[in-house]
């Protein structure tokens, strides 16, 4: 798509009721991501960390990210000279830490779910926190205590032994003060100084400085995100990632009753993250006088922010799709599956209970994206790219893993006993059945 430097900033717009289903499938779809092709790319440097270690990782933080340190890894107490950050901010760190905290300590699940499923045959099902996790917060082009926030208070939260914090380091080789704070607040045992693929290759196999741990968190660029996929499908690392990514989304769906610059202001604020972008706006049987209201706010509000240059080429990618009603919106947006969905619909909180397949849902007027990106207490680290169709957004079971165990009497097997032992007699697993009859023999005596 050409993108004219200072002319209109301008969403493409269909009508579902002319759109053939092919067409429709085509509005779904997101830009496809080469991910083989990055997975070639970041092979080597994830080769490299495996096999030399901290000599590799302060060789490619030198050579990508242009900092020369002698050491990548800083542990706790940090030094306060290294966390002093405005007052104002300090508040709303701390804030958005308790909302945050609240939500996520309510779902720890620490309960044994115990069930007798035959006479004598007790099952039961407890939680265990991931002993050591991986937390990246990525730090490129911006920085992002909020991602900090919303990795580590799970973790601490679910009582992980070991946090390990990673970030692209500044060109003096330090930390944003801002991160550095959050990973205080949050309890990180240990701050990796590096970023991309070195910095997930030195959690996902562990160096002599940097601690390995067990899963790995956040979200990053494509070679950060390229890493995980590739460190997760090896056995040596025995590492497990938090979910696919891809660029950030906002489905919004937009009815009589909506403010067009509400409207407009959160189209925009999900099309400032970055030109990949994707943006989609379903119009509920809008007027065309009051579509025009929208599209010019997005055209003002995009004119007056600072990243315009990328808002010009996200929008540009942007969608409006007209429907009927309220019902085809959200099939639609079942259909696609949004990271996020904003629902500026009259009684819009009733409408919730249809909405099938989202990563995190804002609800009514009052309910900008941004509350939940950095502060009403749900996480942001949400599944894009279509994902929300099988995937949960970080939260804390994220940070935990259940155990089942279960115990049987000795009458309790005279009941199940014989079932086992039939069934591994038609699997032909006659260990199995063994292991079962010798008992049932012994009880018989
Ligand atoms: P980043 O920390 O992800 O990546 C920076 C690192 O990439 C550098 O440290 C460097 O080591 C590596 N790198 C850069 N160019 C390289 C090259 N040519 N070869 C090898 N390595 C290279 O920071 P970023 O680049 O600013 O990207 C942040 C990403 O995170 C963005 O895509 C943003 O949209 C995304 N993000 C998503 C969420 C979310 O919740 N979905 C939140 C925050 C950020």
């Amino acid at each position: 798509i050409a993108v004219e430097n200072d002319g209109p900033i301008n969403m493409r717009t269909f009508d579902l009721s002319t759109t053939a289903p092919e067409a429709r499938v085509q509005l779904l779809r997101r830009p496809v991501l080469k991910s083989d092709e990055m997975i070639e790319k970041v092979k080597p440097i994830v080769e490299a960390v495996r096999v030399h270690g901290d000599v590799a990782l302060l060789e490619l933080t030198a050579k990508f990210d242009k900092v020369h340190m002698d050491s990548t890894v800083i542990f706790p107490p940090f030094a306060p000279e290294t966390m002093q950050i405005d007052e104002a901010v300090r508040k709303a760190i701390d804030i958005a830490y308790a909302n945050i905290h609240k939500f996520h300590a309510a779902q720890v699940n620490d309960e044994t779910l115990t069930v007798e499923t035959m006479p004598g045959v007790v099952c039961s099902r407890f939680a265990r926190p991931i002993a050591r996790v991986g937390l990246y917060v990525p730090g490129g082009t911006a920085i992002l205590p909020s991602t900090a926030l919303m990795l580590g208070i799970p973790a601490q939260v679910a009582g992980c032994k070991e946090v390990v914090l990673a970030t692209p380091p500044r060109p003096d080789g330090s930390i944003s003060p801002e991160v550095m704070y959050v990973a205080k607040l949050v309890g990180a045992s240990a701050i990796l100084k590096a970023g991309g693929a070195q910095a997930v290759a030195a959690m996902a196999y562990g160096t002599k400085t940097v601690p390995k741990v067990d899963k790995i968190f956040g979200p990053g660029n494509q070679w950060v995100t390229a890493a995980k996929m590739l460190v997760q499908n090896d056995t040596d690392a025995l590492v497990s990632i938090d979910m696919p990514a891809g660029p950030s989304e906002v489905l919004v769906i937009a009815d009589h009753t909506a403010i067009p610059a509400f409207v407009a202001a959160d189209l925009l604020s999900q099309a400032e993250h970055g030109v990949d972008s994707q943006v989609v706006l379903l119009a509920v049987d809008l007027t065309p006088d009051r579509l025009a209201e929208i599209e010019k706010e997005v055209d003002a509000q995009a004119h007056a922010l600072s990243r315009v240059d990328i808002v010009r080429q996200s929008i540009a990618k942007s969608i409006i799709v007209k429907v009927s009603t309220v019902e085809e919106a959200i099939s639609f947006s079942n259909d696609y599956a949004p990271e996020h969905l904003i629902l500026h619909l009259e009684n819009a909180s009733s409408k919730v209970a249809s909405i099938d397949n989202a990563g995190s849902v804002f609800v009514g007027p009052y309910t900008p994206e941004s509350c939940g990106d950095y502060a009403s207490g749900t996480n942001h680290t949400l599944p894009t790219n279509g994902y929300a169709r099988q995937f949960s957004g970080v939260n804390t079971l994220s940070f935990q893993k259940h155990i089942t165990s279960q115990e049987i009497t000795a009458d309790g097997l005279q009941g199940l006993g014989p079932v086992v032992a039939t069934l591994a007699d038609c699997e032909g697993l006659q260990a199995h059945a063994n292991a079962v009859r010798i008992r049932l023999r012994e009880n018989s005596r």
